[in-house]
This record gives structure tokens, sequence and C-alpha cells, in this order.
């Protein structure tokens, strides 16, 4: 993906995220078997439905629970680019976001 169709597409899903779009936020995946269950529900997803991922990944425009995780500490963020790398997800993301498939 070219740079500016990230930065197109980064708008697209921050407008969507303001506008109070209700995503899975809860349960987060506590064993690996919970987070395998995620990424199963997310490749039966069209690559393209961005918003669908954004829903079952639970994402939120701001640091998430008491300990205020951010995708910016999540091992899946390339931080240069402002991406997140899981390949079920594969969509630009602010570091100060979180989604549930948060792993460090
Ligand atoms: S997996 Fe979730 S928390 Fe981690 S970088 Fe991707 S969107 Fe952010």
């Amino acid at each position: 993906m070219s740079i500016d169709d990230s930065n197109q597409l980064l708008k697209t899903i921050a407008n969507l995220l303001a506008n109070g779009l209700e995503t899975k936020t809860e349960p987060f995946p506590e064993t690996d078997k919970q987070f395998a269950d995620v990424l199963t529900e997310l490749r039966q997803l069209d690559q393209n439905d961005i918003k669908g991922k954004l829903v079952v990944g639970g994402f939120v425009n701001h640091p998430y629970g008491p300990d205020q995780y951010r995708c910016m500490e999540c091992m899946y963020y390339l931080v240069h680019r402002k991406w997140c790398d899981l390949p079920e997800l594969a969509v630009p993301v602010e570091p100060d976001w979180w989604c549930r498939l948060w792993r460090i």
C-alpha cells in the first residue's frame, strides 16, 4: 500500500472510531486459544472489510484499561509506518490507539 493510500485509510479509520463505531473490546483474549479464536473470526472477513476488522478487533481510539495499553507498546506495531503488522489486521493505526489483539 502506498503512503498516500495508508494515510487516507488512517483518516477513514479515525473517522469511523471518532463517530462512535461500537467495537468488541471485550472479552479480552486471555489465553492462546481465545487469541486464536479472534484471529479465526478475523480471517473470515473480506480483507477489505475495514469496519469488520475494527469491530472484531475491538479497536478504540485511545489508550485502554487501568494500565493504559496502547498500540505503541504492542509487538505488532510498526512505529515508522504507523502500521499494525498483525496479518489478520494489516491496517494503519495511531500509536495511542488499542485493540484486543494487543500483545507485548
Ligand atoms: S494488534 Fe491491536 S494493539 Fe497491536 S498494533 Fe495492532 S491494532 Fe494496535
